[in-house]
């Protein structure tokens, strides 16, 4: 399914803000979904799922209950399916760096990286282990060509590359993909592994050596040894496996796809109590610190937590009865089966 993806840059109001779209963000949804609360979700990976799509979409997970075997991808794509009649809102490729309270709207305001501000009335942080954030290469005056755009970890917008001498580094899913990608809008694409061996999708690698055969990808199988350029990156010089002489490669821009690495990043300055990196809250309503800011799923911490999915799908049903209370603070829930709710069903369209 598509996800309502948003553009950055804009302001937006919602009831309640997840931050991580997780298994436990995407479940939140649902959960919030049923008793009529509309939600936003940010998160600075580029699609939803989390762990089990960034760390392992293809290992099946053995206890998630009445699925016997279900893979990491699997499981987000049939999230995906069953928050669809909520349309939630997804605000992908950007982090959640600041949060404030607006005490004369009774809400609070989130800025993310991309300069979009969401306003609600409740947030809920889902945000896993924190932020994936990317692996960096050891470079000489690698901090001066990131300020000047020169090194850049992602894709935000494929249009910024249009006509663009770009070098990719990396052999896995990342660097494949985007090598594929955009080398044909490309002035020039070169890809630089060290070695032979890609770990990347089959199908991608063999796209890849037919452009490589097209003469849409230079291939150097070896390893960037400096970065060149005055006011702005130039030409990047490569080591070649075998070779005596370093090869040099005009560029713009360079892609590094090392991998990704997870950090609790910008959340730790929210103003809500951490304990070792982990966000304390009480087994009934999964509150913070921070009267309706929620916390579920890998980040949170109580006794006898157990980071499994199953226990964050838990957690975001009963979070999701609290955080009614400040969104319709006059109304009371009934509690009611799926099974046998007409109102229910309505909602999900059955
Ligand atoms: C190899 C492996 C195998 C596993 N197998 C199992 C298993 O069999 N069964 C099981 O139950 N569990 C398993 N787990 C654990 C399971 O994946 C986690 O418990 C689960 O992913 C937690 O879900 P979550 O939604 O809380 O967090 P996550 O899946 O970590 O998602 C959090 C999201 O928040 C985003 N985020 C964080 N901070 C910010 C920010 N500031 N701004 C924007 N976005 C942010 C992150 O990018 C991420 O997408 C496994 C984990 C691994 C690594």
């Amino acid at each position: 399914m598509e996800p309502i993806i948003e553009e950055p840059g804009k302001i937006h109001q919602t009831d309640a803000l997840i931050i991580g779209a997780g298994p436990v963000g995407l479940f939140a949804v649902f959960e919030l979904g049923l008793l009529d609360i509309k939600c936003h979700l940010v998160d600075i990976l580029d699609f939803p799922g989390g762990q089990c799509s960034e760390l392992y979409p293809e290992k099946p997970i053995y206890d998630i209950p009445a699925l016997p075997i279900v893979s990491g991808q699997e499981l987000t794509d049939n999230l995906m399916k069953q928050i669809k009649p909520f349309n939630p809102i997804f605000h992908l490729g950007q982090m959640a760096r600041e949060l404030k309270w607006d005490r004369k709207n009774n809400l609070w305001v989130l800025k993310t990286d991309e300069e979009t501000t969401i306003k609600a009335r409740v947030i809920i942080i889902a945000a896993g282990g924190g932020s994936f954030v990317p692996k960096k290469p050891p470079l000489n005056d690698r901090e001066k060509y990131e300020e000047l755009g020169g090194i850049q970890y992602a894709v935000r917008k494929i249009k910024n590359f249009e006509n663009k001498r770009i070098v990719i580094s990396g052999g896995g899913d990342s660097a494949l993909d985007w090598a594929v990608n955009l080398a044909p809008i490309s002035e020039n694409l070169t890809l630089v592994h060290r070695r032979e061996d890609f770990r990347a999708a089959p199908d991608t690698v063999s796209k890849m050596y037919k452009l490589k055969d097209d003469g849409l990808i230079d291939l150097i199988i070896g390893q960037i040894k400096e970065l060149k350029g005055k006011d702005k990156l130039e030409e990047i010089s490569i080591s070649p496996v075998g070779g005596v002489e370093t090869q040099s490669v005009k560029c713009d821009v360079l892609l590094p796809f090392f991998g990704l690495t997870m950090k609790l990043g910008p959340i730790a300055n929210f103003g809500i109590n951490f304990e070792n990196n982990l966000i304390p809250v009480d087994t009934e309503r999964f509150e913070t610190s921070e009267k309706s800011i929620f916390a579920i799923g890998d980040i949170n911490f109580y006794p006898g937590k157990l980071k499994l999915i199953l226990s964050g799908f838990h957690e975001a049903a009963l979070m999701s009865q609290a955080a009614h209370e400040y969104i319709y603070p006059d109304k009371k829930i009934r509690f009611q089966y799926t099974t046998s709710s007409s109102s229910l069903q309505k909602k999900l369209g059955v």
